[in-house]
């Protein structure tokens, strides 16, 4: 599906004694977040032990390999690649041995100055394992000279620059980091005396611990057998939570950045209803990801919803084509329309975007075909124009079709009868902040993180955005 592509997720325990198997539980529930590769640390305060491999989390781990990461202290991570490629030495946590003893990470987002970093370490010795911006990290952290490990970590953290939540593990602490924007969500919880740090709060739901609260923009919580302590070795920057968690990515039962998604996403929904009001029958989400929107549209618009397309989440990563061409196969394997519900109806189909257009496309000519009458397309956010550099994979901008032509240029390359996107300013009533608080740079093109001038940092730019629209 074109989609911009979900990040990774990550997750810890401390005071457990099944620790890996709860950080096993807790990455199945954040699959969503990433599905390339999926590692667990675990430590006995001894040691710690890694296992990683390819593929869902399922594929991964059984019994036997759990069994082979004792102890009562667990980090995990599940990946899909938005900086290094996709093989096996770039999947997490990272395992070092230095000066400082073991330590364990596992990153969630994406730094900015990572490729300038890079340069200067490898300029000085340092030799790289992985194509992945985390290793920067490590490599910072091995070459402190502190003398204990948390100043160690604050000297290296306090080099990068961009989005990060990191979940980290030494044998004896387990440590939650967050960059001073909060770019990207980290929560904490509590399972009886256990601690528990996590991408979203479904991770907790499922092992039944509580939520407590969000690791806070900026914030190092170290845990150890002495308890929680916080540090704030950041200077105050703007906050910049992403939005796009909250459009697209969180899952609807999660609360990311202190709200609950599902109630963001209907809001969506309602919000959208009132701005791109149009006369119709029936209002069918694009499942899975409208369906929150979709109901808040419908209860909004006072029309009936219906499921009138039907997912097969059976589908998997790849499958067989057919020699025979079969049109649009693509989508029809994991989308199928319900004739009964569209036959004759004036119907909006609403979603959460639009990324390149060619999937939208070819929905759209599915449910005319299935016998809709009129076809209305609503998208619960504003229109997608440029790229993210903070932990998302997203097209380069020219891609997007939004970036590149006009409302009724979409609405013409979709076939529909009309298109309608939620403003910003509705986006933002939504979450509930106004104007601040959120990163929205995907629909406004304005970054808050600067980017470092350097070459690579500029090819990666270059890359993904005309040269004439790289921010200043
Ligand atoms: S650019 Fe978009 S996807 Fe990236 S962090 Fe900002 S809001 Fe999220």
């Amino acid at each position: 599906m074109d989609k911009f592509k979900d990040e990774c997720g990550v997750f810890g325990i401390f005071g457990h004694p099944e620790a890996a198997n709860m950080t096993y539980l807790g990455l199945y529930a954040l699959q969503h977040r990433g599905q390339e590769s999926a590692g667990i640390a675990a430590s006995d305060r001894e040691e710690v032990r890694v296992s990683i491999g390819m593929g869902h989390v399922a594929d991964v781990f059984n019994t036997d390999v759990l069994s082979r990461l004792p102890g009562d202290m667990s980090c995990g991570h599940v990946r899909y690649s938005t900086a290094g490629e996709s093989r096996l030495s770039n999947a997490q946590p990272f395992l070092i041995d230095c000066a400082h003893g073991q330590i364990g990470i596992c990153h969630n987002g994406n730094l900015v100055n990572a490729g300038e970093l890079r340069e200067e370490l490898v300029r000085q010795g340092s030799i790289f394992q992985s194509t992945s911006d985390t290793e920067v990290v490590l490599h910072l952290y091995a070459r402190s000279k502190a003398a204990r490990v948390e100043d160690a970590l604050v000297e290296s953290i306090t080099q990068i620059q961009g989005a990060f939540s990191f979940v980290l593990m030494t044998k004896d602490r387990l440590i939650a980091v967050r960059d001073p924007h909060g770019f990207r969500p980290l929560a904490l919880g509590r399972l009886g005396a256990a601690y528990v740090v996590c991408s979203e709060t479904c991770a907790m739901d499922l092992i039944g611990a509580t939520y407590v609260r969000d690791v806070d923009p900026g914030e190092v919580v170290v845990i150890s057998a002495a308890g929680l302590r916080s540090i704030k070795p950041f200077p105050a920057a703007p906050l910049a939570h992403c939005v796009f968690e909250h459009v697209y990515f969180a899952r609807p039962d999660s609360y990311v950045f202190g709200r609950s998604v599902n109630e963001v996403r209907t809001n969506l929904g309602r919000i959208l209803a009132r701005e791109q009001r149009v006369d119709a029958d029936v209002v069918v989400p694009v499942p899975d990801s409208g369906v929150c929107a979709a109901m808040g549209f419908a209860d909004e618009a006072g029309l009936p919803l219906r499921m009138g397309l039907i997912r097969n989440h059976y589908v998997g990563r790849t499958f067989i084509q057919p020699q025979s061409a079969i049109r649009d196969f693509g989508v029809k394997v994991k989308l199928n329309p319900v004739r009964s519900i569209l036959e004759g109806k004036r119907v909006i189909l609403v979603d959460d975007s639009i990324v390149r257009g060619t999937t939208s496309r070819k929905i759209v000519g599915m449910v005319r075909a299935a016998g809709a009458s009129e076809v209305h397309v609503r998208i619960s956010c504003p229109p997608t124009i440029s790229p993210c550099f903070y932990g998302i994979d997203t097209p380069r901008r020219s891609e997007l079709i939004a970036a590149t032509h006009t409302l009724d240029e979409v609405r013409d390359f979709l076939e529909a009868d009309s298109l309608g996107y939620l403003s910003h300013e509705g986006l933002m009533t939504a979450v509930g902040t106004g104007r601040t608080g959120y990163c929205s740079s995907c629909y406004t093109g304005q970054y808050p993180v600067e980017f470092p001038r350097d070459e690579k940092s500029y090819l990666q730019l270059a890359l993904k955005l005309d040269k004439e629209s790289i921010p200043r």
